[in-house]
């Protein structure tokens, strides 16, 4: 009996035998049980997290993108939108710069300058946000402004913004405090109705009172794990000054009160002249801060956005160079799918022709085009995969013969 305890093999580290722990992991001389292993990993994140506090990424203004150079990447996966990608990539360059900016010395202290893109959906926004994140210095995330509520509501605090950017900075304050967050559908807390209510608004004016916190540049508690804050938890403070936001939102029906200002604005003797500029398919153009007010946003918000950028609905050639031409399209993806089966896919121009036309009909702009694509290929890529082929056309006829045989199997389950 004696014998076989000594025998066992123990953990080097609390000397329990391997009977008394979950299982032992063998090294060179010795080994370390599960629960010793675990407890060394949080010594060791500790450790990490304690040394990391203080100390930032050093930027270096020469090595960084320039504007025209980010323009160029966007340019590599997003079509158009050209003024949107323009604001971004000077925004982004001037938060380095002002992130390089000397403490002391001049007067001359540079503010930030938050953007706010209106855009309707499908256009593009949020990818140009995940893009311009691949090569971006300082950390970055998504948020979805639809989540968001008053305090004491159902959903998420206005602080919980700041728990991703906590996140992806790996819970480093200061290098969080130089990052940019995308709150994306920031028109969902606009206010419902130009008058000024009294009774409350769970997420309207309430929440728009918050993010002008976040956005002033404050020091905010924010819990670390997210969601609600509650009274127990332990917040990290996490000063709001130099971080960058940038916020986008379809902001639908905008394109009314664009008008109505500006016929409002069409009077007097140079009105002809005016009406006749003014190109009435894309309103989004001619946005002005006041519309955004108009909106529901409130001035204190507008204000804090100085930088308002616009991108233009997605017109068929717009969506025609969408299928095949980012670097990522939707086409180079199933080309790709198809050819880890050594299937060479191809397609016929006039499929492409085709789709556009289904995405236009079915008003779903860009977005439209994948599920498309994707009911015209399914049967392929069911059968494909066990058939000994090494190529596959896409016709027109069977793009039409795929997408009408998907539309009647819908209307038969309706
Ligand atoms: P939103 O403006 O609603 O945020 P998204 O950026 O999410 O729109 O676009 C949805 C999808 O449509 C994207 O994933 C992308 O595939 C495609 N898309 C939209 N606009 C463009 C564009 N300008 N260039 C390339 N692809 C686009």
């Amino acid at each position: 009996m004696a014998d076989s305890r000594k025998n066992k093999n123990r953990c080097s580290f609390c000397g329990r035998s391997e009977d008394e722990v979950g299982f032992l992991i063998t090294g060179m001389n010795g080994y370390i049980c599960d629960s010793c292993a675990t407890q060394a990993y949080e010594i060791t994140q500790e450790a990490l997290g304690a040394g990391k506090r203080g100390n930032t990424t050093k930027l270096n203004l020469e090595e960084l993108p320039k504007p025209v150079e980010i323009k160029n990447f966007l340019d590599q996966y997003v079509i158009g939108q050209d003024d949107a990608k323009r604001f971004l990539s000077v925004s982004v360059y001037n938060h380095y710069k002002r992130l390089l900016q000397k403490d002391g010395g001049d007067d001359v202290e540079i503010e930030k300058s938050n953007i706010i893109m209106v855009g309707s959906t499908g256009t593009g926004k949020t990818l140009l946000a995940r893009t311009i994140a691949k090569l971006l210095h300082v950390p970055f995330t998504i948020v979805d402004a639809t989540v968001l509520t008053e305090a004491g509501y159902v959903g998420e605090d206005i602080e919980s913004i700041l728990t991703r950017l906590l996140q992806v900075a790996d819970y480093n304050v200061p290098e969080a405090e130089r990052g940019i967050v995308f709150i994306d559908e920031i028109d969902k807390i606009a206010r419902k109705g130009d008058n000024p209510s009294i009774t409350r608004d769970v997420s309207g004016e309430g929440v728009q009172q918050g993010l002008l916190k976040l956005l002033e540049g404050s020091v905010v508690n924010v819990p670390p794990q997210g969601g609600r804050k509650h009274p127990d938890q332990k917040m990290i403070p996490v000063n709001t000054k130099n971080i960058l936001f940038i916020c986008g939102g379809a902001f639908d029906g905008i394109e009314k009160k664009i008008a109505q200002r500006l016929n409002t604005h069409v009077v007097g003797y140079s009105a002809v002249r005016h009406t006749a500029a003014i190109d009435k398919n894309n309103l989004m153009q001619y946005i002005a801060p006041q519309d955004l007010k108009s909106f529901g946003l409130i001035p204190e918000i507008i204000g804090r956005l100085p930088v308002l950028t616009y991108l233009n609905p997605l017109d068929r050639a717009a969506l025609r160079s969408i299928l095949t031409e980012p670097k990522n399209s939707i086409i180079k993806q199933y080309i790709k799918l198809f050819e880890m089966d050594h299937v060479k896919l191809s397609f016929e121009d006039a499929v492409f022709e085709y789709v556009v036309d289904k995405a236009v009909e079915y008003k779903l702009g860009a977005r439209g085009l994948r599920s498309i694509v994707e009911t015209i290929m399914m049967d392929a890529m069911f059968e494909i995969p066990s058939e000994r082929k090494d190529s596959f056309v896409v016709t027109l006829d069977y793009a039409k013969c795929q997408l009408e045989k998907a539309n009647m199997a819908r209307l038969q389950n309706a």
